[in-house]
């Protein structure tokens, strides 16, 4: 059985992101500082799609698992992550909103930014990325009704199928918002395993296949947390009080929607 495993989540790596996104972003010099405390943890690296594998026994799961995740679709991602990536040969998964991918419509609620190109993402995927899906226009999926979020599922998974010509097997959820009707829609679109986020490490008993516990990595997130999520036991459980207050904050947000002018990942 393996212990609690790390997931990390990191947007954009660059040292000039665009301010949206700023408070999220790592710089390179960071992200590599990042992936040699990973290195050093002697953890084993894996897609999500591997620890999956690994969960449902049809391969053997190392026993200290980490998953490095990427949101979003930056074009940073193959000009600073994956080539820190690739120097370590540690694999990650990442997930693209195929409504900003570049050179198509603009169908995201995203900001604008400079964003990778579907074209780009075989090459990815060659040197040990997973794409994942990451709905395709980036709204709250837990405030859509079924067939907008049905859709979303949908689009965003054929978009990168006819792209890398095969199926697509992870899905992330945006804002890391979901709900039971939109876990079964995610099941039911073809998807084996999802990613979602919170303040502790993942636990095999304990995390849904289709609501995987990511550590969300900020541009404050400093080293010495990074190396305590690698190497320590955990972050225990999210305290009772927020568990409650997501249902009331669901409703604030649907009240309040289309949001305009602010936006979290
Ligand atoms: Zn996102």
């Amino acid at each position: 059985m393996t212990g609690p495993v790390p997931i990390l989540l990191y947007h954009s790596v660059s040292a000039d992101p665009p301010s949206w996104i700023a408070p999220f972003a790592v710089s390179p010099a960071t992200f590599a500082a990042h992936l040699e405390l990973v290195m050093a943890s002697g953890r084993e690296a894996l897609t999500v799609s591997q620890y999956l594998d690994g969960l449902r026994g049809k391969t053997a799961l190392p026993q200290r698992p980490v998953l490095i995740t990427v949101d979003d679709g930056f074009a940073d991602f193959a000009d600073h992550a994956l080539p820190a990536l690739a120097a370590r040969n540690l694999p990650s998964t990442l997930y693209v909103t195929t409504g900003a991918l570049a050179g198509g419509a603009h169908e995201t609620v995203l900001p604008t930014a400079a964003m990778l190109r579907g074209a780009d993402l075989p090459g990815l995927e060659a040197a040990g990325v997973e794409i994942g899906a990451h709905s395709h226009t980036h709204r709250q999926l837990d405030l859509l009704p079924k067939r907008e979020v049905a859709a979303e599922l949908a689009r965003s998974r054929d978009v990168l199928a006819d792209v890398l010509g095969h199926g697509i097997r992870s899905f992330a959820y945006p804002h890391s918002y979901w709900r039971p009707l939109v876990l079964r829609l995610v099941r039911e679109a073809g998807y084996d395993s999802a990613c979602a986020v919170g303040n502790r490490l993942s636990s095999a008993a304990r995390d849904h296949h289709l609501a995987l516990t990511r550590l969300m990595v900020r541009a404050d997130t400093g080293a010495d947390a990074v190396a305590a999520w690698l190497n320590g036991p955990g972050t225990g459980a999210l305290p009772r009080r927020r568990r409650v207050l997501a249902f009331g904050w669901r409703q604030y947000r649907r009240a309040r929607q289309p949001q305009r002018g602010r936006w979290s990942p």
